[in-house]
């Protein structure tokens, strides 16, 4: 067995489209999908199509590592969604893996009270998972190979004249 779950651009596609198919089988017709960056942005952006829902909204949620502690809990950085915008909707959150689910956690709390209903769906989710989310492709407790991060951020190569 591999030790880590390798998920490529190709498999991310077979996926997106099978977890757009549950949801459409349950019956779950969103008004908005709620995408948290930067992994979610790949997940929301291709149920939106599959969906055909247009009205996507970002957050951007991060882990913070306290200084000097051991304590990480996700935080919210601007721009925050606007509640009304949200206000009595049926909200999508879409990310690419729910591992100890805090991050959804943080989001569907925020949604909570203001929405007609929030639902959460993850390309993967962990069996730790505090937020057992309605629409999974797939379980897993591995760590997960993303397309989009398993590579480095491109450096800039030399002899590139770009200013004339
Ligand atoms: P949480 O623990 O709040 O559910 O997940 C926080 C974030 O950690 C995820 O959105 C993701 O960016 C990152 N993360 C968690 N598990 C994995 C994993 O297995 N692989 C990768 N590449 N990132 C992960």
């Amino acid at each position: 067995t591999q030790e880590r779950e390798n998920l490529t651009y190709p498999l991310f596609g077979e996926a997106v489209r099978e977890l757009a198919q549950t949801i459409a089988d349950d019956g779950f017709e969103p008004d908005i999908i709620l995408s948290i960056a930067r992994g979610g942005l790949f997940v929301a952006g291709a149920l939106g199509y599959a969906l055909g829902v247009k009205n996507l909204h970002v957050m951007n949620v991060e882990f913070y590592d306290g200084v000097g502690s051991t304590l990480d809990m996700p935080v919210m950085l601007p721009p925050v969604p606007n509640v009304v915008d949200l206000s009595r909707k049926k909200v999508l959150v879409a990310d690419d893996v729910a591992d100890t689910g805090r991050t959804l956690e943080l989001v569907h709390d925020f949604c909570a009270g203001h929405v007609a209903d929030v639902r959460c769906a993850v390309i993967y989710e962990k069996p730790q998972s505090l937020v057992k989310c309605e629409y999974v492709w797939k379980r897993t407790d591995r760590w997960i190979n993303f397309p989009w991060s398993v590579q480095p951020p491109v450096v800039r190569r030399k002899g590139q004249v770009l200013d004339a």
